[in-house]
């Protein structure tokens, strides 16, 4: 009420002055966290609608702080990002998924989120050939995942570049689609291999009819480019014949799983060397 206005006001500038200095310690502790060991890599299945099959995983940050415990990706990713430390930390989840799914038997994908400050980086085609070279993970089976935002920031520079690593025969995804402000352009101007659709609209698919035609033109539209779709944060059972009778190429969500140590997934990924 306006009558606490004095006060909250108050609080809220103290709460904000912790904030920013908590920011530069996080920021300070960013750098050392992948040598510190705190860092690690989780992994969610991604399947195809149709058959339920797991085609890939998605690799996912997580950062298990000393004393904070485990701190959300969506707070330090763009403080990573900020920061500059997003290369160094991003280097290390390439590597390290390469290398992990070097192991799993062909032709299981990994997908790596990949933020506009790599894309931007001077050698960020040269550090994903060195990695595959390195690994010996097959190009294809890699994929980048990519939001529009990451690509307005200098588009000329990002579409030299998503060539140039498509043309190592990596797969590019469009992340997040449907949260940016113009995804049809963008689908068109970039060499993109498929396209996530944000949990936001799955989520009410199966109970909001304007979601519905939404997804459903997203589908049409990769249909008529040519391109799979993901439907990203799959929770319910409603959600996936939603997307099964709509021919949804795959799936991705809590109800196929969640994302978990590669361990977890022994059963799709252990034994057999890639070729
Ligand atoms: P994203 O790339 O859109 O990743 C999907 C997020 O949705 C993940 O959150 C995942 O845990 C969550 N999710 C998956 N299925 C479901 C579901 O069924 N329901 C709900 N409610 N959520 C689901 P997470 O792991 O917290 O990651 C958040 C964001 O942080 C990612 O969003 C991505 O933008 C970023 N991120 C994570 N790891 C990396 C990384 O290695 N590099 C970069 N640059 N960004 C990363
Ligand atoms: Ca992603
Ligand atoms: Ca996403
Ligand atoms: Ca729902």
């Amino acid at each position: 009420a306006k009558s606490e206005g004095r006060g909250t006001y108050r609080f809220f500038e103290h709460k904000m002055g912790v904030q920013v200095r908590d920011r530069r310690i996080l920021e300070h502790e960013l750098r050392h966290a992948v040598a510190r060991g705190e860092m690690h890599l989780v992994y969610q299945p991604q399947t195809q609608v149709e058959t339920g099959e797991v085609i890939g995983f998605e690799v996912l940050l997580r950062w298990h702080h000393p004393e904070r415990g485990a701190v959300s990706p969506a707070v330090f990713i763009p403080i990573a990002e900020e920061s500059g430390a997003i290369l160094q930390i991003g280097e290390w989840v390439l590597r390290q998924a390469c290398r992990d799914a070097a192991s799993w038997p062909n032709p299981l994908a990994v997908a790596v989120n990949v933020s506009a400050v790599q894309i931007h980086a001077p050698h960020f085609v040269q550090l994903v050939h060195e990695v595959l070279l390195q690994t010996g993970l097959k190009p294809d089976r890699l994929e980048i995942e990519i939001t529009e935002t990451a690509l307005i920031r200098d588009p000329v520079r990002a579409l030299s570049t998503l060539r140039q690593v498509k043309a190592l025969g990596v797969h590019i995804a469009m992340d997040d689609f449907g949260t940016g402000y113009s995804s049809l352009s963008n689908l068109r101007s970039f060499p993109f291999d498929k396209i996530k659709i944000d949990p936001s609209f799955i989520r009410a698919v199966d109970t909001n009819e304007q979601t519905a035609a939404i997804v459903r033109s997203v589908l049409g539209l990769g249909r008529g480019l040519g391109l799979p779709v993901l439907a990203e944060g799959v929770e319910t059972d409603a959600e996936l014949r939603f997307l099964a009778a709509e021919n949804c190429d795959a799936a991705q969500g809590y109800l196929m799983g969640r994302p978990a140590p590669i361990e977890r997934f022994s059963q799709f990924t252990h034994g057999i060397q890639d070729e």
